[in-house]
């Protein structure tokens, strides 16, 4: 932020100069101008034969003059005003870090593999926006295949929710009627949501569209009963309130228009977790994370590159200082190993032990095979003196 600050006072500077220019420019200017005119409208009330008198003469000469002076003067300034601009660069590149190599590792993509997994996310990306042409372009220049990309959901989603936006539900209705299994089984009120939008459609329209509402209602809505009682309830409460127009009723707050925002996003996470999509692009939530992250990152290796440990960076697959990327980040936990300084896995999970610790099972088993020889087999935790059996260590989930 501060960077940003110094650069603005910078960019302030230049444009107080810039309106100081053209204040003075312009005043010059008009004033030369004038005179000039002046000069002109004389010339041309003289007489077509007459001669300039001397003084005539010594005017017109200082007039040039004075034309001369100013476009000299203009154009130092001009110069000038190249300087102010060009300390507005200088200032970026003193208070910005262009470079970011310093935080990535070169090695990441560099088999045919690895970019090849790299296009197919990106073309997935392309796809997820609705942005086909560049997508099938891409998957075209760089060999990827169809399915790879992914691009048949995204083709049949981004126009539902084209037409959600548009306020036309009929689409998404249709998707619902033919995903309805799968949705019911994953506890979904899609359906639902998008038949109380119809509903409160039609009920807008006020006492002439009532007949239509109800049959509505006993077509699709008594099927929601079950699940929705309080909300199927109150949107046959409207139906009293249709006389009068339902924005001076207790149930106004069904127009409220977030309910259209709303279901935008509640198809999106629906018909993702369906198709088994994740509800954002990978590619965004992976520059995202890397934009929050990367401030700590660069501080960080300035620290390391002053004390001269840059090599520790390298070494693992693993960053030098943990990053809080925020709630909307934070996906599933994951333990590492305090011992063993591993992730764990579904065949080396953590273990509690009785004194609360938690490390994992492998690194378990190595205590206590150290203490092998021992009669009855105990265990002393690593960090604190508690002695217990190991066997009383518990299971964790996450
Ligand atoms: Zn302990």
């Amino acid at each position: 932020m501060e960077a940003c600050n110094t650069v603005e006072r910078e960019l302030d500077k230049v444009l107080r100069k810039f309106e100081d220019i053209n204040e003075k420019a312009g005043e010059v200017l008009s004033d030369l101008i004038n005179q000039i005119e002046t000069l002109k409208r004389e010339l041309e009330e003289a007489p077509p034969e007459q001669e300039l008198t001397p003084s005539q003469v010594q005017i017109l000469k200082q007039a040039m003059k004075k034309v001369r002076d100013t476009v000299q003067d203009l154009a130092t300034n001009h110069r000038e005003s190249h300087n102010t601009v060009s300390k507005v660069g200088k200032a970026i590149d003193r208070n910005f870090i262009a470079d970011f190599a310093s935080t990535s590792r070169e090695d990441v993509f560099n088999s045919a593999e690895k970019t090849h997994l790299l296009n197919q996310v990106i073309c997935q990306h392309f796809y997820r926006q609705g942005m086909l042409d560049i997508a099938d372009e891409l998957a075209a220049e760089t060999g990827i295949k169809t399915e790879e990309g992914r691009k048949e959901p995204f083709t049949e989603l981004n126009y539902i929710l084209d037409c959600l936006k548009q306020r036309n539900l009929e689409p998404a209705l249709e998707w619902t009627y033919n995903h309805r299994d799968a949705l019911r089984a994953q506890n979904s009120s899609l359906e639902f949501k998008l038949h109380r939008l119809q509903f409160i459609r039609l009920v807008e329209q006020g006492p002439s569209s009532q007949a239509e509402a109800v049959m509505y209602a006993r077509k699709h809505l008594t099927q929601f009963v079950n699940r929705h009682e309080k909300e199927v309830q109150s949107l046959m409460g409207t139906l009293l309130y249709l006389p009068n127009g339902i924005q001076a009723s207790p149930y106004s707050h069904l127009l409220d228009p977030t309910l259209w925002l709303d279901i935008h996003d509640v198809f999106t996470k629906e018909a993702c977790t369906l198709l088994g999509l994740s509800v954002d692009s990978p590619l965004s939530v992976c520059v995202n994370a890397g934009c929050t992250a990367l401030p700590a990152l660069l501080n960080i290796k300035q620290v390391m590159q002053q004390r001269q440990v840059t090599g520790i960076w390298n070494g693992k697959d693993e960053l030098p200082i943990e990053i809080d990327l925020g709630k909307q980040s934070r996906y599933h936990s994951v333990f590492a190993c305090p011992i063993l300084r591993q992730q764990s896995t579904e065949n080396n999970p953590p273990m509690k032990l009785v004194c609360g610790h938690v490390i994992s099972r492998d690194a378990l088993n190595k205590l206590t095979n150290s203490n092998k020889n021992q009669f009855v087999s105990r265990l002393k935790c690593p960090y604190c003196p508690v002695e217990q059996n190991p066997e009383d260590a518990r299971l964790i989930y996450f």
